[in-house]
């Protein structure tokens, strides 16, 4: 018998699920994660006195098992935000709600289970049939593919479904009170306690599995980390490749690239935490204040503005080709007008931009079979198991489902 029984890829919140959940259940966990801290997506920076995330990132606890976990890792250093998602018209005006979130007045369709998609159908297809075509081109249409960047058509229904499903927060959250990346680090340090190796600044090379069964992750550095089981908790198409998966098309990512601005004066701009902007003319699509999160994060006579520009990674795109002087001064003039949230005489200092350049996979019906292949192909060798991650909490959770199927009950 080795000395490890599971070898997780990844320090994200998928990766950190799994090496908890097995380091807590007895599990020889080493983690193998290729930046020098932990986290993934999932952190907090600190700069000139404020504490600012890697975008708005809402825990979306969804039972009261899941919140104990939180507090057994946070303890007191939680915050309630009773502060729902909110969405501005072209006005600049604000109204509660996500763009998803508003119905036609006559349907009472807010309280309802939401619906399956049909599998292939597109996101356009499956909202006219929830709120009509109409109410669907007029309300929700704009944000989503500003988000996205292709035609609602082309957008999986799926990911309509789980927004829906999964990301609503209609009466406010729970959040870490110094930013998602505590949380990441609490389960950092209670993996180490539990007596899990990890190991940052470490990046995997590839996967052994001759014959289609698990033996070893290599390093860059060319050392091998043998195992029985791993958890693969990195992209799907990178795992694939990571096992040598026979070349599949390309997978597109979208980027992010955050614009992070402090205002002077410590009046907030706006009474919410988190806003989805569908303005063709704001370059954002959603913009966090993160005082509204926790007043731990900002300190000073200033409110903090981090503002999400989803686009794509290339020298064409007419946000990400812009360099971070300029996107952040057009990010600033739009909160002047069209949004009119910042009068003439307040000024405002961009911190710096943080850029995303494979924030996730892009959601495009077009690239369904290659993300499917991806899927298929880690799926096919044993002692091996992926964690994806489409949310924080989602993310966790595959973690500590791939590492309950690989170890069972004897862990
Ligand atoms: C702007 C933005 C806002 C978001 N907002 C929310 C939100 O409000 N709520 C929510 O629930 N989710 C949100 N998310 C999604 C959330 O960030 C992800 O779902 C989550 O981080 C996925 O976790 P993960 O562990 O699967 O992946 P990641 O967080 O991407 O972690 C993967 C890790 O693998 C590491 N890695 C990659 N390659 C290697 C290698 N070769 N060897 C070793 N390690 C490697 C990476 O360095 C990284 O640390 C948001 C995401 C973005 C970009």
């Amino acid at each position: 018998m080795g000395d490890r029984d599971l070898v997780v890829v990844g320090g994200g919140p998928a990766g950190l699920g799994a090496a908890l959940w097995a380091a807590r259940r007895g599990a020889r966990v080493t983690l193998l994660e290729a930046a020098p801290g932990p986290g993934g997506l999932c952190r907090t920076l600190s700069r000139d006195g404020v504490r600012y995330d890697l975008g708005g990132h809402i825990p979306f606890v969804r039972d009261d098992a899941r919140l104990r976990w939180m507090r057994g890792l946070l303890g007191d250093d939680m915050a309630w935000v009773p502060r729902p998602v909110a969405s501005t018209g072209r006005d600049g005006g604000i109204r509660p709600g996500r763009y998803l979130d508003q119905r036609p007045a006559p349907r009472p369709l807010g309280d309802g289970p939401v619906p399956d998609a049909v599998p292939g159908q597109g996101g356009a297809a499956y909202l006219a049939d929830l709120v009509g075509a109409g109410f669907r081109d007029s309300r929700m249409r704009a944000y989503l593919e500003k988000v996205d960047g292709v035609s609602l058509e082309r957008i999986p229904a799926e990911r309509v479904v789980r927004l829906l499903r999964n990301q609503a927060a209609p009466e406010g959250f729970w959040f870490p009170r110094f930013g998602i990346g505590a949380l990441m680090d609490a389960m950092a340090a209670a993996a180490r306690a539990a007596g899990a190796d990890l190991r940052f600044g470490a990046p995997a090379a590839g996967v052994d599995a001759p014959g289609g069964e698990f033996r070893a992750v290599t390093l860059a550095s060319g050392e091998a980390i043998a195992a029985p089981a791993a958890v693969l908790a990195v992209p799907a198409a990178l795992a694939a490749r990571m096992l040598g998966a026979p070349a599949a098309a390309p997978i597109a990512m979208r980027a992010c690239a955050i614009a992070f601005v402090r205002v002077n004066g410590a009046d907030p701009l706006t009474p919410h935490a988190w806003i989805q902007c569908d303005h063709p003319e704001v370059p954002f699509t959603r913009v966090m204040e993160t005082g509204h999160w926790s007043n731990a994060m900002v300190t000073g006579d200033a409110t903090v503005l981090g503002m999400e520009c989803y686009c794509r990674p290339a020298g064409d795109d007419p946000v990400w080709s812009l360099d971070d002087a300029a996107l952040g001064d057009a990010c600033v003039a739009a909160l002047r007008a069209p949004l009119g949230w910042l009068g003439a005489g307040r000024g405002a200092r961009l911190l710096e931009v943080v850029r995303l350049p494979r924030a996730y996979p892009l959601a495009d019906l077009a690239q369904a079979s290659a993300l499917r292949a991806a899927v298929d192909a880690i799926a096919s060798v044993r002692g091996v198991a992926h964690a994806p991650g489409s949310e924080v909490i989602a993310a966790v959770e595959a973690g500590e489902r791939a590492a309950r199927a690989l170890l069972g009950r004897a862990a």
